[in-house]
Formats: C-alpha cells, structure tokens, sequence
C-alpha cells in the first residue's frame, strides 16, 4: 500500500483519480481548498479509512510532516471562468504550488506527477501537438494566467528534476470532460449539454470552426496512473489526450442529435486568444505507457448526458 497525497482531489479530475487510487488499495490524502471542487465530489469516499481529506491552500507549504510516496498535483482551476476570476491567484496556485508540492517531494523522496495542459501550446501553429513543440502563448492576455502559470510549474519540476534529483513525472493534459465536471463552469460539453436538455439555444462562440479533441476521465486516469507507474528515467512531458479532433459546430450537432434537442444554434463573440485547434500527438503515450484513449465522443457523451440529467437544476425543477 503507497501514502499517495492528490492535490485538487475534490475536484472533477481529482475525485476520479481518489476513486481509482483507493480502488488499487492505496492510502490517499485528499487536498483541497474546495475553490471549484467540493465534499460532494469525495462523498462516496468519507467512509472509507485508507482516505483522508484535508482543507489546505496549496499556496502555502503542507504536510511537511507527512511521509507520502506519491504526490500527483492537480491543485488549479481548470475552466476559463475560473482561471480568469483571480488571475493572480490562478499564477500564485500554480507557481508556488508547484514550490510547495516540489519541496515536499524532496523532502519525503516521494515522485510527484504534475497535471499540466495542452494550453501550454497556447493558439498553436503545428498540429496535431507532440511533445517538442514549444507552444503559441500570448504572455499578456486573459488566459495567460493560467497557460504562463502552467508553463512555469513545468519549469520548477525540469528544474527540482535537474538541481535536486527530485522524481518528476509531467503530463499535459487535453481537455476532458465526464461525471462530476461542473454544469456550471462555462466549459463547452456541460453548456452544450445542459442546454440541449434544457432546449435552450446552444451557444457557440465564433463561428464554431474552432477545433478540440475531447478525452473521456476514464481514459486519462488510465494515462496518469501509467505515467506515475513508468520507470524513473521517463518524465516527460507527455501527451495524455483524444486524436479524434471534432469542430465545435460538429460537437453541438453531435449533442443535439444524442439527446434529440429541439434546440437551435446561435452564434456569440469568440473570447480572446481562443485557440483555433487542438489535437494532441499521443505518439510518445502509445510508446512509452502503451496507452490510448478507449471511449468514443459519443459513449462518453451519453455518459455525461445520463450524469446532468440527475443533477439538481434537472431533478429540483
Ligand atoms: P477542477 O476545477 O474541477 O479541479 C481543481 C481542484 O483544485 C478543485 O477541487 C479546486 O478546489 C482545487 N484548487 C484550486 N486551487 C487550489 C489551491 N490554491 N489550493 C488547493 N486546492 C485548489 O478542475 P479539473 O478539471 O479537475 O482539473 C484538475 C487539473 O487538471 C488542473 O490542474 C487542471 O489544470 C488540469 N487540466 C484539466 C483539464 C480538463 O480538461 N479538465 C485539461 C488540462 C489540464
Ligand atoms: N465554447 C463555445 N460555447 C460555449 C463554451 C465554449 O463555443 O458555450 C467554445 C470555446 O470558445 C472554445 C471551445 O468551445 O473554442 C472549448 O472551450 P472550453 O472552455 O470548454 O475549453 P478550452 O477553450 O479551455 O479548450
């Protein structure tokens, strides 16, 4: 049994990645400052013994007392909305968290696996991304605070990595979606989803050109927990994300017909530095972690839809 510490383990990616490690028969310490994540995510993990949640503001040092093996840092708001509502503190989650969750390592010898994002690569000009790309970030607009914030966590692991001998694993991941993502978080799948059910007019920004390649939770908690198992002389970074890559007017097509949504499409102002496409190159996965995504666009979406049906805004109504 591993003392494994999960930063962020009360949000979307975190609950599931808790869940899987508890599954294996782990000891897991849940940390979070329930920003975008909640209890609610854990719930069906309080009884269990081998899990501990800890409230704690990964800015500031933490369990310098513990001795952990494993430390996967997931510890930063992942939507727009929420990245961009204190920037400085999105930069400051991200940068001194990486510091803190780093120094930690080095003083217990655990490895920590950094969750880092295909936002690295910013509005990107090759494509599909591999690895050696170095990415198209504007350093100045909205979304820098998260993609500068990233880049620079990625800087702190190759630096601990190189100067201290600390064990580093960097993943970047492609955006995911699946059950406990938040209805209300401004992301593309849960809007489209909710308002197809709801048959509100769904809402592309743009003229819905703009491409991403969506990953099911599944898939990338199967990558992650991989990346962490390699052996020592693997740390990345690496792709952990779906090839398929759909237009976002191809997704909402795909929505409406699944849930068959009287629904309409409408057309809104593209935010800024949107990138206008996304398709990881999982070349260096499938080689190294012998890993690829399993579920389909589709399977996953019916997920999801089955998922927000049974929420709140849905049942309460
Ligand atoms: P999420 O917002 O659901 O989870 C993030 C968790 O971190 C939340 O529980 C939140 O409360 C917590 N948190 C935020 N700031 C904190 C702080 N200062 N101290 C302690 N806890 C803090 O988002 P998610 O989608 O589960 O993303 C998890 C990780 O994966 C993030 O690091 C994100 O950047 C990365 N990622 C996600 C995606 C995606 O598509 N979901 C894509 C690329 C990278
Ligand atoms: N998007 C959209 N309508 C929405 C929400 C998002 O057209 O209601 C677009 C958004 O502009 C972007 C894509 O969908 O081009 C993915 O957005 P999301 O916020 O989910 O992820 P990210 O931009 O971080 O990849």
């Amino acid at each position: 049994m591993k003392k494994i510490l999960v930063t962020g383990g009360a949000g979307f990616i975190g609950s599931h990645l808790c869940t899987r490690l508890l599954d294996e028969g782990h000891y897991v310490i849940c940390l979070d400052n329930y920003f975008t994540g909640s209890k609610t995510n854990v719930f069906h993990l309080l009884d269990n013994p081998n899990f501990e949640l800890l409230e704690h503001d990964i800015i500031t040092p933490c369990c310098m007392d513990k001795q952990v093996d494993e430390i996967y840092n997931l510890a930063c708001p992942a939507s727009p909305i929420h990245y961009q509502y204190d920037p400085i503190k999105t930069v400051k989650t991200s940068v001194m968290g990486a510091i803190n969750v780093l120094d930690l390592a080095r003083k217990t010898g655990a490895k920590v696996l950094q969750a880092s994002t295909s936002e690295v690569y910013g509005d990107p000009i090759v494509h599909p991304q591999n690895e050696a790309y170095w990415g198209n970030v504007n350093p100045i607009g909205r979304r820098s605070c998260y993609d500068e914030g990233k880049r620079c966590a990625e800087t702190l692991f190759m630096d601990y990595y190189r100067e201290k001998k600390v064990k580093i694993k960097i993943i970047r991941i492609f955006n995911t979606y699946g059950p406990r993502m938040l209805p209300n978080d401004g992301r593309v799948v849960s809007n489209f989803i909710i308002q197809a059910l709801q048959g509100r007019e769904i809402t592309i920004y743009g003229d819905g050109s703009q491409t991403r390649s969506f990953q099911y939770v599944d898939d990338l908690i199967e990558g992650m927990v991989r990346m962490m198992n390699s052996g020592n002389e693997f740390v990345g970074p690496v792709n952990i994300g779906n090839p398929v890559e759909f237009t976002i007017k191809e997704l909402a097509e795909k929505i409406i017909r699944l849930i068959d949504s009287p629904s309409k499409i409408v057309y809104k102002p593209l935010p800024s530095d949107d990138p206008k496409q996304r398709k990881p190159d999982i070349s260096l996965a499938k080689s190294r972690l012998n890993w690829e995504p399993q579920i389909d666009l589709d399977e996953g979406l019916l997920r999801v839809i089955d998922y927000l049906k049974k929420q709140p805004i849905f049942t309460l109504s």
